[in-house]
């Protein structure tokens, strides 16, 4: 099974109060999109396509190893991953089987949820997602903010990312979605043609770095795996573009 990974990394760093874009945020040493390539391919998955705001490319270019691709993003998550499917089709490489999305703002991703996302895949599911019980006491809210109703805790689970797909059947439902479409993940776009998702366990490793104490909690993390931290090729000059051969 040949597994291509999209990252998206179009993202703004607002919320996290930075001026750069967050992909490419510092986490000990190295910018957010650089781990999270690096998670997809200790995982497993070695052609990598990262959409990437298109006002940044050249800094995105220094940044990332040469062999991965980067396309210009759009302006929602939706757009961005649209626009990276699309550059996969146009890479020229073997048939690709599968396609993970990956948000670059989920940098310590263990390459363990990366294979079972691969596994679950390999074992026939079209789509796939890691997921995480949710352990607080969860409530639904009015527009005053007074609680309405708890909800079920037991069947509820918080999503992450990679998320993996069959490519064909990705590829599809981005096809039969509205141009300006925004929808949060990927699943809930293959959701739309009827597409059953599976899940397989997250990793609390694998959260997303939203707001400054994210960061800060995954600097502490990344303190204690900071073998990785050294991981990286340089980037050179030679930069592989969709439709051209490696
Ligand atoms: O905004 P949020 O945290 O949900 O973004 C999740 C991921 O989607 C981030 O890695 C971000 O860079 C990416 N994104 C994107 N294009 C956008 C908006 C977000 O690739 N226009």
């Amino acid at each position: 099974m040949h597994a291509v990974g999209i990252v998206a990394a179009a993202g703004s760093g607002l919320r996290l109060g930075a001026e750069s874009p967050k992909a490419l945020v510092l986490l000990a040493g190295r910018p957010l999109v650089c781990w999270a390539v690096e998670a997809l391919r200790a995982g497993g998955v070695t052609d990598v396509v990262v959409a990437v705001p298109a006002a940044e490319r050249a800094a995105f270019a220094a940044a990332l190893p040469a062999d991965v691709v980067l396309v210009d993003g759009g302006a929602s998550r939706t757009a961005s991953v649209r626009a990276a499917l699309a550059a996969i089709t146009e890479l020229g490489r073997p048939p690709v089987d599968a396609v993970l999305v990956h948000d670059a703002a989920r940098p310590l991703t263990p390459p363990d949820v990366v294979a079972r996302v691969l596994a679950a895949l390999a074992a026939g599911a079209p789509a796939v997602v890691p997921v995480l019980p949710v352990v607080d006491t969860t409530v639904a809210v009015d527009d005053a903010g007074i609680v309405t109703g708890a909800l079920p805790r037991e069947p509820l689970r918080r999503v992450q990312t990679p998320q993996g797909f069959d490519r064909a059947t990705l590829v599809d439902a981005y096809g039969r979605l509205p141009d300006g479409a925004e929808l949060t993940d990927d699943a809930a776009v293959v959701q739309t043609i009827g597409v059953t998702v599976a899940t397989v366990a997250g990793d609390d490793r694998a959260a997303k770095v939203t707001v400054a104490h994210d960061l800060a909690l995954a600097e502490l993390i990344a303190g204690t795996t900071g073998e990785r931290a050294s991981h990286g090729a340089p980037a050179t000059e030679e930069r592989n573009e969709p439709g051209v051969e490696p």
